[in-house]
């Protein structure tokens, strides 16, 4: 029996497979984004009261009530956005399925839909489950850089909507108000949906700060704003996301999602509201650890060869392997996944190859991605490995 078409050409995902690997050969994971940490204490203990409260049964399919109620409060304090939780908001099982939901809510088949390239390797499927064909659009090398002049000839095909994932995986940019404003006027000059992932809004660096492009004039009507709480709070486990949009575009979203999975996990729905709930300081404090992790990070990847920039937002590294490895690099095309295995293997310290978030693999070859969203006593051992200390 044959799989059906619209699965052509999907492999399964490499972050994955390259987690499995590191299992396989004792490696330390820095290649699937998740944290080696728990999510805060207070978040736990309202996970298991809502257990033992007899929330454990279907939630409304758009989502708890609190929980709607806890998000239009944090968007509006946040970032000034008005949200009717009645209306606006779903619940979904993470920024997953909010992205697969609102492209198979929006997209018709032969649709086109702008994705920036590197990208997360979820967007692509999401096009092709809808029927759509993704335009791509290169961030320009060594900074990532949007390239207006590529984005302009990607609009002029008339796309039906843009994923815009910001900061950004697996690059680290957190995309400037410039770059997101030539986004909008494209957008609102050929009447495009923005899908907009925002699932790393407060890891940020050097006193950055997120802007969700719904924010940008006209752009409320036609955004579609997806975040969630895997890695704010630090539960990537829990499946629970949710997506923002003006009543026309919620509906859409709401009847893929109905249908889908019915509803996010109902008990952490509720945890999830106290998680929304916490003070200010708890932000401060993720960015203050983050920033650690990531000085962490650069100087072991200084110290052993990679050439990389510092990220702007988010846990990755993009780093280039070409002086650790000149024999792997330099043999056409050079390979990037030689390098990942060779370096979960022998090393063991698993990371992801860059070809695989580039739908032009070549893109990618000279390039692995380290997370780093772990202790530092993880990321000390990992550089100890990369050193050959141990
Ligand atoms: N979007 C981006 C950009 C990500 O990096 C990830 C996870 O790594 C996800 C979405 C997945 O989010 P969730 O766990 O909410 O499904």
């Amino acid at each position: 029996m044959n799989p059906a078409q619209r699965l052509t050409g999907l492999t399964e995902s490499v972050i994955r497979e390259m987690t499995r690997l590191a299992e396989a050969h004792n490696a330390l994971n820095l290649s699937q984004g998740f944290p080696d940490f728990d999510p805060p204490r207070q978040v736990l203990a309202a996970a298991t009261e809502a257990l033992k409260s007899g929330y454990n049964q279907y939630a409304i399919t758009w989502g708890s009530p609190r929980l709607r109620a806890a998000l239009a409060d944090k968007y509006a304090r946040w970032y000034g956005m008005a949200v009717d939780p009645e209306t606006d908001v779903t619940i979904t099982c993470g920024v997953t399925e909010a992205i697969i939901a609102a492209l198979l809510g929006v997209v018709d088949p032969g649709d086109r839909v702008v994705i920036l390239e590197p990208a997360h390797e979820n967007y692509l499927p999401g096009v092709l489950f809808a029927g759509g064909e993704p335009l791509w659009v290169p961030l320009s090398p060594p900074d990532f850089a949007l390239d207006e002049t590529r984005l302009r000839a990607a609009f002029a095909r008339r796309p039906t909507a843009i994923i815009v994932n910001t900061p950004h995986n697996p690059t680290g940019r957190v995309f400037t108000r410039r770059e997101l404003a030539l986004i909008a006027d494209l957008c609102i000059e050929h009447d495009t949906i923005a899908i907009t992932d925002e699932i790393y809004e407060h890891i940020l660096y050097d006193g950055r700060e997120h802007v969700p492009p719904a924010t940008l004039p006209g752009m409320a009507e036609r955004t579609i704003t997806i975040s969630g709480l895997s890695k704010t709070y630090a539960a990537t486990g829990w499946r629970v996301g949710w997506v923002i949009a003006p009543p026309a575009l919620s509906n859409a979203v709401r009847t893929v999602h109905d249908f889908l999975t019915i509803c996010a996990p109902t008990p952490l729905q509720e945890a999830a509201s106290v998680a929304l709930a916490l003070p200010d300081d708890y932000y401060a404090g993720l960015i203050r650890a983050y920033t650690a992790r990531r000085e962490k990070m650069m100087t072991i990847l200084k110290e052993t060869g990679f050439r990389a920039a510092p990220p702007e937002g988010a846990y990755y590294v993009m780093a280039d392997f070409s002086a650790v490895r000149p024999e792997v690099a330099e043999q056409p095309p050079g390979d990037d996944v030689t390098f990942a295995r060779w370096l979960t293997v022998e090393k063991k310290v698993a990371v992801v190859p860059g070809s695989s978030f580039y739908h032009d693999r070549a893109l990618g070859r000279r390039l692995v991605r380290f997370a780093f969203p772990k202790r530092l006593e993880t990321l000390e051992e990992a550089g100890r490995r990369l050193k050959g200390e141990e």
